[in-house]
């Protein structure tokens, strides 16, 4: 009953959005106040991190920096997005991978992050971590 009410798309959002680490999906769809895919916002360190991945692999397209009092879902914690020290972005076609391995290699200053289900990039100025569509790797 209640799946046949469940509409396909509905459905698929919620799970994605549950498993994801950070409240990622919900905050781009939900419209939570001042939420910005500008630089403008970002911290230096988040630009320069931003800026040398850009002049490696070219633009790429900026989905979220920073959202004014974002939280990490589940953990209550104040999310890097809330600082500007953020940014989620989809990588040009064909270099996610390629990216990624960069970052994992070269961003010793702060997270690199992806979602299960979410084609996106996460990464953040800070204390080095990798978590690859939801699994958390060595750092
Ligand atoms: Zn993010």
């Amino acid at each position: 009953m209640i799946t046949r009410l469940c509409l396909a798309l509905v459905c698929a959002f919620f799970g994605l959005a549950s498993l994801s680490g950070e409240a990622e999906a919900r905050a781009s769809f939900g419209g939570s106040g001042g939420a910005s895919a500008s630089r403008a916002c970002l911290t230096s360190s988040a630009r320069a991190l931003l800026g040398r991945i850009e002049s490696r692999f070219g633009a790429v397209q900026i989905v979220s920096t920073c959202r004014p009092g974002a939280r990490i879902r589940g953990t209550g914690k104040r999310s890097k997005h809330a600082s500007g020290e953020a940014i989620d972005f989809h990588a040009p076609r064909g270099k996610k991978a390629e990216i990624v391995r960069w970052l994992i290699a070269n961003h010793r200053s702060g997270g690199t992050m992806t979602y299960p289900g979410m084609n996106h990039i996460h990464v953040d100025v800070g204390y080095r971590f990798v978590s690859l569509a939801g699994k958390r790797m060595r750092g």
